[in-house]
């Protein structure tokens, strides 16, 4: 090969900024739940790009929309009309609560469009003193300053100050917490449904209702941001659906290109109001060619009942975590619906954890020292699933107190 890791390691040390703490592999292919690096070897995929690949690598109808577009015309700006900037919006209106799309590159971008249209409508319908945004501890809404600012672990953030005003965060799943913050200064409240990067925490179903209800009495706009939780991994196509509640703005991004960069800010027609010509907009915003990509992955979503399989197969996973917690006496905790699943070491092993399981061919993903993630394609099988179950058992029998 005239390419390899070590290649790549070296490039990276000469040319590359230092923001990644990266896994010694180079993965050149990928089918499907597999990827494959630079020797040839083969892994079961559980990270999928971090969520973004949900209907497997290179999905044969993906490509294809992806060429066929790219033969026809790659680019135009939003100075003009693209026509599957325009389908997609339209599939998006008749899957979700929304009637009205804005689309942009990535889920931080789609979070910093939902808190400038949560801040100029609530200006024009409320007042310029409603611009309080609410998000909770722990959250993780990405890494622009609006983003940063919403996200609720100050160790993202603190290095980088000032950061922007007006924003307030509370502990997550504690209505009291909320309801007391919740006021005549609240533009709007922000959470995840399942907090992903904070470490796979669900929502209690009452405290989302609850949200929604002290939203919608105190007059404040409630902001679902559903980047990882959203595009059918939890056995919903939004995880909100789970809830019986709808948003008034929800940002998603990740899987909704298959794992091309895309976000959207989508919400409802009166609040899609608060935005006039100028107030945002990005060059390749609703680019033909990813969004005949987004268009595809959710015909092959729906075509192949991935979002059934999320649920009904991350039900399986899910069980069979519990199994090991229940035998294994080194993990504390299993957490997660649908195929957004996380265990919680008693040692800080995961990053061990992680390594081993790389090198035996399963690829997993932690969150600190004590957090093992699990973000599969939603194709992954039972029989996946059981031999990655095989592997973390082996190697958690060497991490009992
Ligand atoms: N919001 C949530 C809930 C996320 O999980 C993430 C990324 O992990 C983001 C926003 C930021 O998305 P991106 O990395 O595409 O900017």
């Amino acid at each position: 090969m005239d390419y390899d890791l070590e290649k790549a390691k070296s490039q990276e040390n000469d040319f590359l900024m230092r923001n990644y703490a990266r896994l010694p592999v180079l993965f050149v292919r990928g089918h499907g739940t597999r990827l494959w690096d630079d020797t040839g070897k083969e892994y079961v995929d559980f990270v999928s790009g971090l969520g973004a690949c949900v209907a497997g690598h290179c999905h044969p109808e993906i490509i294809a929309a992806i060429v066929r577009q790219a033969s026809q015309l790659i680019h135009v700006s939003n100075l003009y009309f693209n026509r599957p900037q325009g389908e997609l919006a339209e599939m998006l209106a008749r899957f979700t609560f929304a009637e009205k799309t804005f689309f942009c590159n990535s889920g931080t971008e789609a979070v910093e469009a939902a808190l400038k249209l949560a801040r100029k409508y609530m200006r024009a319908v409320r007042g310029e003193e409603r611009y309080v945004i609410v998000s909770a501890l722990r959250s993780f809404h990405g890494r622009g300053y609006g983003a940063m600012a919403a996200t609720g672990q100050p160790g993202k953030s603190q290095l980088f100050g000032p950061m922007p005003e007006g924003f307030v965060h509370v502990p997550f799943n504690d209505l009291p917490a909320l309801e007391a913050v919740v006021g005549e200064d609240t533009c709007a409240v922000l959470l995840e449904p399942i907090q992903g990067e904070g470490g796979v925490y669900v929502a209690d179903p009452g405290y989302l209702k609850s949200a929604r209800e002290l939203c919608r009495d105190s007059g404040a706009l409630l902001i679902l941001d559903e980047v990882q939780s959203g595009m059918g991994r939890t056995g919903a196509l939004f995880a909100h659906e789970h809830y019986g509640i709808t948003p008034d703005i929800m940002t998603i991004a990740k899987g909704l290109a298959g794992g091309l960069p895309i976000g959207a800010m989508l919400t409802t027609a009166e609040v899609a109001k608060g935005f006039g010509p100028g107030d945002y907009g990005t060059t390749f915003g609703g680019n033909p060619v990813v969004c005949s990509a987004a268009l595809a992955t959710l015909t092959v979503l729906f075509e192949e009942q991935l979002v059934e399989n999320a649920g009904q197969v991350g039900a399986y996973f899910k069980g069979k975590l519990e199994g090991l917690l229940r035998s294994s006496g080194a993990l504390s905790e299993v957490r997660g619906i649908g195929l957004m699943l996380a265990v919680e070491l008693k040692q800080e092993k995961a990053r061990e954890i992680v390594q081993s399981c790389l090198q035996q061919g399963y690829v997993v993903n932690n969150i600190g020292p004590n957090i093992l993630r699990f973000l599969p394609p939603l194709s992954i099988s039972t029989r996946e699933i059981d031999g990655l179950v095989a592997t973390l058992e082996g190697l958690l029998s060497g991490c009992e107190n």
